[in-house]
């Protein structure tokens, strides 16, 4: 759960997180902060889900996509890691941030 919730503020909304932390400015429509929490709220969860794992291929870790996403990089398309040109082998081990 991503813990974001609308709090009164003034004459107006804001968004706050789960620490209590105020994420937005203060919105005159209590609609809009509304809108706004939902999209923190998928944002929010789709870091979450954007997690690292081990490969299940290779056993590397890499950072994966989702719960789906259980292949690093170059298990997914077939290329080692290895033959990867230099600058990809480097983001590979560096966590596979794609
Ligand atoms: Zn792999």
């Amino acid at each position: 759960m991503s813990g974001f919730c609308l709090q009164r503020q003034g004459r107006g909304w804001i968004v706050a997180g789960p620490n209590g932390r105020a994420l937005t400015g203060v919105y005159g429509d209590r609609n809009l902060a509304a809108v706004r929490l939902g999209e923190l709220q998928d944002l929010a969860e789709t870091t979450e889900r954007r997690m690292r794992r081990a490969c299940m291929c290779c056993g590397r870790e890499f950072l994966s996509a989702g719960i789906q996403n259980r292949l690093c990089a170059g298990c997914r398309t077939g290329t080692p890691v290895e033959h990867m040109p230099a600058r990809s082998r480097h983001t590979a081990k560096a966590g596979g941030r794609t």
